[in-house]
């Protein structure tokens, strides 16, 4: 199904006039094929790699009711989003939605060591439950499952969590980051600028009033981030969207480098092309 990408809206439609639409439509669509449909796999509220994706509010939560209604499995990938990236601990938390299979990994140790986890629900993990000639069990393991020294680093990232506060420190940095966003939306290159808790998206495009994108053979988003590497800020494009999501502890002077150099380098760019 199509992503709910508003900037460039699939059904050529605008939020909030469209009442979810994209939405409505998952929902036919697991009604219509509900025999044969197990689940929805989704990342919640910020599809990451795919260009920094922010979902519009009510998304998640229609989804959620249609996988219910259709008996199917709602399962989130809070890889990227888990562990106060967007503002709550997991991104479902907005929408109070609980997803039937979650998996997480990256923020989990903070980024200090590879740990990933996948979280179900009781109901599912019963089914795995039996005498062993019943063959319910699920024969699946890997080589590090429980690796100590991952584990202990996602231990001391959760201590972390409790004792510095950090969701409530990546709401208020967070604040200061969509206020220094706003300096550059108005810019002709800029796009769309798309941002849910430390997780933010530049879309760059050659003109702001068509959407028209820039030729790839520009390689507008390598051009940007080389001038901010130059300004001591290394960043990654997503093609032509300028991604920026610093560590959740980053601190108010650390936000305005960041956007100093982004947002400089942006207009330099812009203006050579
Ligand atoms: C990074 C990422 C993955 C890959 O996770 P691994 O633990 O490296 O397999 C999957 N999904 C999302 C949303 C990611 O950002």
């Amino acid at each position: 199904m199509p992503a709910p990408y508003c900037y460039r809206c699939y059904y050529g439609l605008n939020y909030p006039s469209c009442e979810l639409h994209c939405a409505e439509m998952i929902r036919k669509k697991l009604i219509e094929h509900r025999d044969r449909i197990c689940g929805v796999i989704l990342e919640p509220l910020v599809q990451g790699a795919a260009g920094m994706i922010v979902h519009p509010r009510g998304f998640l939560k229609i989804v959620r009711d249609a996988t219910k209604e259709t008996d199917t499995l709602l399962i989130a990938d809070e890889v990227a989003t888990g562990f106060g990236r967007t503002g709550r601990m997991f991104a479902v938390e907005h929408e109070d939605v609980r997803p039937d299979i979650m998996a997480l990994a990256k923020g989990i140790t903070g980024g200090y060591l590879p740990l990933a986890v996948t979280l179900t629900t009781e109901d599912i993990y019963s089914q795995f439950l039996g005498k062993y000639e019943e063959f319910k069990t699920f024969f699946h393991g890997h080589s590090y499952t429980a690796n100590p020294l991952g584990c202990a680093a996602g231990i001391s990232t959760l201590n972390i969590f409790e004792k510095d506060s950090i969701l409530s420190h990546v709401q208020k940095i967070s604040l200061r980051l969509s206020q220094r966003l706003n300096e550059i939306k108005d810019h002709p290159g800029v796009g769309d600028i798309r941002q849910k808790g430390l997780m933010v998206g530049i879309e760059l495009v050659r003109d702001s009033k068509t959407k028209e994108p820039f030729d790839p053979s520009f390689k507008i988003g390598q051009r940007v981030i080389k001038k901010t590497k130059e300004k001591g800020v290394i960043l990654r494009p997503l093609g032509d969207v300028i991604v920026l999501m610093p560590p959740l502890t980053t601190g108010e002077d650390e936000i305005d480098m960041l956007c100093d150099a982004t947002f400089s380098s942006i207009e330099e760019v812009i203006k050579e092309v």
